[in-house]
């Protein structure tokens, strides 16, 4: 591990400027070898001091709000398109200043909208959500297909005469998957789209798609990108989220406390629940570097946050040696999914943002205090 975490306060998360251009070298692959376009999801990560990094090799972002909109179309400045599960009527305004594509989840959305968007003087493409009833992903809280979902329409609700004007259709039905998930979506989506497919502009096939994990089957996707391409003579969108920071980030936390009751316990100034959601919610567990599996090293400890929550418990770790107050603890893969969706409940202060590459070493980004917690309530 090259990176000096001893020298950095804690709690911090840390990106790995170097690790995120790699994954954006193989995302810009996959652009230019499949001839698609891609976009950041920035639902899953939105520390837009790597924008302007992002912006050199992606074609722009996609936003869940009016807020992710206005981020992305700040601080990157390429294409911007949005979907959201419904607009509200006060915001549509301001998001049409941002945006190049509005994706609209409803038929009725669509409608309340599509004189706005006809009368705008900039030109916006739009597109409807589809709901292709098929998924793999088995975590109904990630599933996006599952009965009575409330995302995109689906075949049987829709007809040319009802897509009138819309240029593109949008689904994402994928998390954390390989290209054989998309595949098999895709033949879904033929089935019961393809009709409609020879009319439009665009497609969207949104996110989860893990592009830069490992397996990932890299020269499947583009194979399947170029084949619906010229089937039906589309401009293909992808928009992971995840990829683009996967294994890129950490979070350092310090030890605060060690204890027994029953088990070996170690009291962290990093909270599942606070700085890493996911974790509960999910749920899994995070790799700490130099740590094993329960009982794998001599000493095990169940690690938890400083919180009052009985259930903020990280996971059980061994160690070769015991944990002491003071030792640093690495936890991997913390750049999606962290940031954007941490929180100061119990009055726990947020992390602390640096970026790291081996040329400039750390850069503080961002740091948080107690106006940040009291500014919310
Ligand atoms: C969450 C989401 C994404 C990004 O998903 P990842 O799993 O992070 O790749 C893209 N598009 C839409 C519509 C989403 O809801």
């Amino acid at each position: 591990m090259g990176i000096p975490f001893e020298k950095i306060p804690t709690p911090s998360y840390v990106v790995d400027e170097d690790l995120l251009r790699k994954n954006l070298e193989r995302l810009q692959y996959v652009e230019q070898k499949a001839g698609c376009h891609i976009l950041l999801a920035q639902k899953a990560f939105s520390m837009y001091s790597t924008f302007p990094l992002i912006a050199k090799y992606l074609s722009g972002v996609t936003s869940s709000s009016l807020f992710e909109a206005r981020l992305g179309y700040e601080e990157m400045g390429k294409e911007v398109h949005i979907y959201a599960p419904a607009y509200k009527e006060e915001e549509f305004e301001e998001i049409m200043t941002y945006c190049d594509h509005i994706v609209f989840n409803s038929l009725q959305q669509w409608g309340r909208y599509k004189e706005k968007v006809a009368n705008n003087v900039k030109k916006i493409g739009c597109g409807l959500r589809i709901n292709p009833e098929y998924s793999e992903i088995t975590t109904d809280l990630y599933n996006p297909c599952f009965p009575g979902s409330r995302f995109g329409e689906k075949s049987s609700q829709l007809s040319r005469e009802a897509l009138e004007g819309l240029e593109g259709l949008h689904f994402h039905t994928l998390c954390e998957q390989n290209a054989d998930a998309l595949i098999h979506t895709l033949e879904r989506v033929e089935e019961k789209f393809g009709k409609y497919l020879y009319d439009m502009k665009w497609l969207n096939m949104g996110g989860g798609h893990h592009i830069t994990r490992e397996d990932y089957e890299v020269e499947a996707l583009i194979k399947v990108i170029q084949h619906i391409k010229k089937k039906y003579d589309l401009e293909i969108y992808l928009e992971p989220g995840e990829a683009v920071a996967l294994n890129t980030g950490y979070l350092v936390a310090t030890v605060l406390d060690t204890f027994e009751n029953d088990k070996l316990l170690g009291i962290l100034d990093a909270s599942a629940a606070c700085h890493m959601p996911d974790v509960l919610e999910m749920p899994y567990r995070p790799f700490i570097i130099g740590s094993g599996k329960e009982g794998e090293y001599p000493y095990t400890y169940r690690l938890g946050g400083a919180t009052c929550l009985a259930g903020d418990v990280i996971g059980d770790y061994s160690f070769k040696k015991p944990l002491q107050p003071g030792d640093k603890l690495v936890f991997c893969d913390m750049a999606h999914y962290t940031m954007v969706k941490n929180n100061t409940f119990n009055g726990v202060n947020l992390p602390s943002i640096l970026l790291y590459s081996e040329e400039t070493g750390f850069r503080l980004i961002k740091e948080f205090a107690y106006e940040d917690f009291k500014s919310r309530l």
